[in-house]
């Protein structure tokens, strides 16, 4: 299994930087097709089109006490563009308003690098450093998109850990510290690409196994050891006789920028066709050496439970969580694949990891934990053989921390009315609870956003523009108070 695991890692990191939309993304989507019909499984591409965000300059230059040096950066995916220069404060200790200062911003595991750069955004910032925690000065890249927005307000740029602690050492001392920052970006459409295999099952309803395959850089460990997990599971249920249920194995494209796969999966397969699917599971940045802690993150459902017990899954984590507490720890935000399915009522479990090399250009094949990625494929094996002898039954009501919203659109002379009306999960009406409701077209484009407080009844109301531009166009309605609780999808044309 060893080999067969790292052959996967190795041609995966080979092909390179496969950002969603670039060609080595569709050299990956083509390469995973080539597995799956090899394990004789008939894979699918089901394709979505989104604002590809292109970085076309990014520069960064440091002025301490009236000399300037460069300083190697890279720009945050959904980064805004800009060109300033203005002092540098580091955010943890700086009082807000802001006023237009650079803010110097830790790496926080806890805390994602999308609700860092709001804060900052809120605060009055002008830019946002993001210090990288990796060794030896590397850039730890990432997006700040907190939505569907394709460039953000500001600047955002990833800095080395040694050239953070020049500048903090430097604001320490007293020293005036300056910095310079040009930002262009431009925006293109670009096409991701899911690849699919399904498995038919004595039953309709479907067990889906979930991993994303586009990377930064190399990506062994987020998500190449996903990839290679997904894919032995995949071969291993092709050479056993029809299970109970379905198997759908699906590849995601499109995590890293604004979780695209998951939601173009959503919207298809559990908004469009109404495909009984009885859970989810995402197979996320599962194995890597020195991680810190390993993390499974699951709904509220009483299916998961005997499984897991019997597989020994909790085993291989440290830390068995509640999906939801898992935006209140990460900052609003569930940042994986399987946030949408999560807030529209899908069961979901995922797996979640971080290591020392996470979102840099080191992360390669020899940082993955082999022998661990090994017991992986054991035991997730295990435990969908049990969750195969788990009734239909146990996988349904939904996450008892999630929200219900009604949702009813209908056009008028003057747009696009939305009546949304908003319970917790024991039906109790939720009055001043933000509501958002998103137009898009073509897949991922966002026409138009609005957003409103529920009244005392739990009730408000929205109004977005017509007509639709290009199809397939949907309306996402979230509703929750610090962040979503639900969300609703609704296919338009
Ligand atoms: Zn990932």
């Amino acid at each position: 299994v060893n080999a067969d695991l790292l052959r996967t890692l190795e041609d995966l990191a080979h092909i390179g930087d496969k950002r969603a939309g670039s060609a080595a993304g569709q050299r990956a989507a083509a390469y995973l097709g080539d597995r799956l019909r090899a394990a004789g499984l008939g894979p699918c591409v089901e394709r979505f089109h989104f604002p590809r965000h292109e970085v076309t300059a990014a520069t960064l230059e440091l002025i301490l006490d009236g000399e300037t040096r460069p300083v190697a950066c890279e720009a945050l995916e959904a980064s805004g563009a800009g060109r300033l220069r203005a002092p540098v404060v580091e955010f943890a200790r700086a009082t807000p308003p802001l006023r237009g200062a650079v803010a110097l911003v830790e790496r926080d595991t806890l805390l994602h690098r999308s609700r860092q750069y709001e804060n900052v955004h809120e605060a009055g910032g002008a830019c946002m450093l993001l210090a990288s925690a990796a060794p030896r000065n590397l850039h730890q890249v990432g997006s700040v998109r907190r939505a569907w927005e394709a460039a953000g307000p500001l600047p955002a740029l990833s800095v080395g850990a040694r050239d953070a602690r020049t500048i903090r050492e430097a604001l320490a001392a007293g020293r005036a510290v300056e910095a310079a920052v040009e930002i262009a970006i431009a925006l293109h459409p670009g096409v991701g690409q899911n690849v699919l295999a399904r498995i038919d099952g004595e039953r309709r309803e479907q067990l889906v196994v979930g991993a994303h395959y586009d990377t930064w850089f190399a990506g062994s460990t987020d998500n190449g050891a996903g990839v290679a997990l997904l894919l032995e599971l995949a071969a291993r249920w092709r050479a056993r006789p029809r299970p109970p249920y379905a198997l759908v194995f699906v590849a995601w494209d499109g995590e890293e920028l604004a979780l695209y796969g998951g939601y173009d999966f959503l919207r298809r397969h559990v908004v469009r066709a109404r495909e009984p699917i009885l859970a989810v599971l995402d197979l996320e940045t599962p194995s890597s050496h020195g991680a810190q802690a390993y993390g499974l993150a699951r709904s509220s459902h009483a299916a998961w439970e005997r499984p897991l017990a019997l597989a020994g899954t909790g085993d291989l984590f440290a830390v068995d969580a509640p999906m939801a507490m898992v935006p209140e720890l990460f900052g609003g935000v569930i940042p994986t694949d399987i946030q949408g399915l999560y807030r529209a009522g899908t069961p979901v479990l995922s797996t979640a990891g971080d290591g020392p090399y996470y979102h840099t250009v080191e992360d390669t094949p020899d940082k993955v934990d082999l022998d661990r990625l090994a017991a992986l494929v054991e035991s997730f094996d295990r435990l969908l053989l049990r969750l195969m002898d788990e009734p239909p039954a146990r996988f349904s009501g939904r996450d008892a921390g999630l929200w219900h919203a009604g949702v009813s659109a209908s056009a008028g002379l003057d747009g696009l009315h939305v009546d949304v009306t908003v319970h917790d999960g024991a039906r109790v009406p939720q009055a001043a609870a933000l509501v958002e409701a998103v137009l898009f077209h073509d897949h991922f484009f966002e026409t138009a956003t609005a957003r409103a407080r529920t009244d005392d009844n739990g009730r408000a109301a929205l109004r977005l523009p017509e007509p639709y531009a290009q199809p397939p166009c949907f309306l996402h309605v979230s509703a929750g108070r610090a962040h979503p609780l639900v969300e609703v999808v609704l296919p338009l044309v």
